[in-house]
């Protein structure tokens, strides 16, 4: 842009002026391999010539290399360039590139195309105001066309254009572009995109890329770059919505001073609003927003600040602090939408670390309502949730959050789900609204409690839970502890796998979803069973770390005894007590812990007992003992 560079020769204090006041539109480009996506970035960036100086000096040290020194970058490198740095960057999920033009600055999320990638769409998508969904003229609309147009709807995108790329392959046809735009339309309004903008283009060359083309007389619409240089950016739940503040940290420098620092996902604060901390509820006054350059009579969202406060209320890490007028809600069970990132599928039941703004917590899906097929738009009954899929779902967690519904605030509505062995981040989510049932049903205070009715039993309650293979050895020990511990004269009570089957869990198989159901019901009674002053002995394969550290969580410190009862499977499977191995080799059993199902074995049990070389009396022995040595018996 010429006359920009002028501008910065002849007067750089009015251009930063300028630049300052320019509005920033971040985008979104989604395409397949090959769409020409690159082309279409590399034209953008190269056009409006604005580019970043590592993406200079990057781009002319690549000339440089190739000997096409000169002032002028060249188009095909700094194409090949971005494309190279995306397939090399398998590191770089989400690569953000930033131009500008004299009317508006942009941020545009480029992310990789390919069907394992939803993860870096879903990451880029999040701040978007538009998408630019790629289409090749010659393969038109495809399924990941309409998974990235779904998932752009489901991140809350309201505006789209439709980017039919490489129309000088089909000749420029009209026929083809109106057919494509058909379709497409036809699928976006069933998907709930209602603005959709489609250009017909050449990225490689240039045409309705920044000026119209002549060849496309029929052509009436923008071009992309005026396109995105005047779309109405809706920022209306960042600077207009309700006052939200997540707080990242508490700074306290001394004692004089408790600022609450994190940067405003929503609205705007000044001194002297009344604000709510949540979800405690607390009330206060705001006195000062402080920063770095100074105290702000004003700040809005997107800035980092730090609040003080007129009153000595408790504020931690994870709170949210909003507008009292109009506080964001507090509950603990959601209706959601999901998308799965991980290879391992989503299991109801299983528990996961959620984290909403600067707070996380457990949570599990208590109910898989339906998943989405990206192509029809149906909704699929499903018991778990595999990779790229997207479901709509009840959440609860193990405690309240403050937030807003994603509709709202896609900053206090939005959150992540992390796998709490590998930590890694697995789901993606949306809020769509608070469950009633949250609101409704509240534990009940008893007066009578665990520690009254064990004191009568004159014991201390605990969950000594056996884990190991079939045929381990599990049900032998703990029969025998049982017995044991009764002639102690102990409460106790046993679970063991089978009995629980035949009843309370006769609607499970052993499917991966219905193994993390089973022994999530299985932990719940032994909680209650605990809570009513009893030694419960629990005897299930149980082969999954993270429902065993479920059991333990719901117990007090010290009251879970893990027992890897550690036998060999070939120990095991030469026992073959249920002739279930021969079966399961035979292939008559599917999902066989051992066989075709994988054990986790446990990393720190509380007791590890080996059967090959203990008899089951001296590994029940073994176990009283250590009930003794933790305190839990005399
Ligand atoms: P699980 O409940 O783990 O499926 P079971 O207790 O039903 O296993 O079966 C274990 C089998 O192994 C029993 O037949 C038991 O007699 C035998 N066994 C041999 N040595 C031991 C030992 N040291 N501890 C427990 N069981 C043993």
């Amino acid at each position: 842009m010429a006359h920009v560079s002028d501008l910065i020769a002849s007067d750089i204090g009015e251009y930063l002026r300028q630049h300052e006041h320019k509005s920033l539109l971040r985008f979104i480009t989604c395409g397949s391999v090959d769409d020409g996506k690159s082309t279409l970035i590399g034209r953008l960036l190269f056009d409006s010539k604005m580019l970043f100086e590592d993406q200079l000096a990057a781009v002319e040290s690549d000339s440089r290399k190739w000997g096409t020194q000169g002032a002028d970058i060249d188009f095909a490198l700094l194409v090949d360039g971005l494309a190279a740095e995306r397939e090399q960057g398998i590191t770089i999920d989400v690569a953000y590139r930033f131009f500008s033009t004299d009317r508006r600055k942009f941020i545009v999320a480029d992310t990789p195309g390919h069907e394992q990638y939803t993860r870096n769409m879903v990451t880029g998508a999040s701040t978007a105001d538009v998408a630019v969904i790629l289409v090749d003229a010659r393969k038109g609309v495809l399924t990941q066309t309409r998974r990235h147009s779904y998932l752009v709807q489901v991140i809350g995108i309201r505006k789209v254009v439709l980017a039919v790329n490489k129309m000088d392959l089909m000749d420029w046809s009209q026929a083809v572009f109106d057919r494509i735009v058909d379709e497409y339309r036809a699928f976006a309004a069933k998907a709930g995109l209602a603005d959709v903008t489609a250009i017909p283009l050449s990225a490689l060359k240039g045409d309705n890329m920044l000026a119209h083309s002549e060849r496309t007389p029929w052509y009436r619409g923008p071009t992309l770059m005026g396109f995105l240089e005047t779309v109405e950016v809706d920022d209306a739940q960042q600077q207009t919505g309700a006052f939200r503040l997540p707080v990242q940290w508490v700074n306290r420098p001394h004692q004089d001073f408790r600022g609450f620092a994190g940067m405003i996902a929503g609205g705007m604060v000044k001194p002297g609003d009344r604000i709510r901390v949540l979800p405690s509820g607390r009330a206060s006054t705001v006195a000062r927003i402080v920063t770095a350059s100074g105290d702000l009579p004003l700040a809005v969202a997107g800035q980092s600040v730090t609040l003080t406060l007129a009153d000595e209320v408790d504020v931690s890490r994870g709170d949210v602090i909003a507008a009292a007028t109009d506080p964001a809600e507090v509950a603990d069970q959601f209706e959601a939408a999901i998308v799965w990132m991980a290879d391992e599928p989503l299991l109801p039941g299983r528990q996961y670390l959620l984290k909403i703004g600067t707070r996380t917590v457990g949570a599990s899906v208590t109910e898989l309502k339906y998943k989405v097929n990206v192509n029809t738009l149906e909704r699929l009954a499903t018991k778990q949730l595999e990779l790229n899929e997207i479901c709509v779902c009840n959440i609860a967690l193990d405690r309240p959050v403050a937030f807003d519904r994603y509709a709202v605030n896609r900053e206090t509505g939005g959150f992540i789900l992390i796998d709490r062995v590998s930590n890694h981040t697995v789901g993606a989510g949306m809020l769509h609204f608070a469950l009633r049932r949250s609101a409704n049903i509240h534990r009940q205070h008893t007066d009578v409690d665990k520690a009254a009715r064990s004191t009568l039993k004159e014991q201390k309650p605990a969950v000594v839970w056996l884990t190991g293979l079939s045929g381990s050895g599990k049900s032998t020990i703990a029969n025998l502890a049982e017995k044991k511990l009764l002639a102690l004269g102990h409460h106790t009570y046993l679970l063991d796998g089978d009995n629980v089957r035949h009843g309370l869990n006769k609607d499970l198989g052993f499917t991966e979803a219905d193994r993390v159901e089973n022994i999530r019901r299985v932990a719940e009674v032994a909680r209650l069973m605990a809570d009513a002053g009893l030694i419960v002995l629990t005897a299930f394969i149980s082969p999954f770390r993270a429902e065993r550290d479920m059991a333990r969580r719901l117990l007090d410190e010290g009251e879970f005894v893990e027992v890897h009862v550690d036998t060999p499977l070939d120990v095991a499977e030469s026992r073959d007590v249920k002739g279930l191995y021969k079966k399961a080799r035979r292939g008559e059993l599917k999902n066989f812990t051992g066989v075709d199902s994988p054990y986790e074995a446990p990393e720190a049990p509380e007791l590890r007992v080996d059967t090959v070389s203990s008899t089951p009396d001296e590994a029940a022995d073994l176990l009283i003992g250590k009930l003794r040595e933790m305190g839990l018996i005399q």
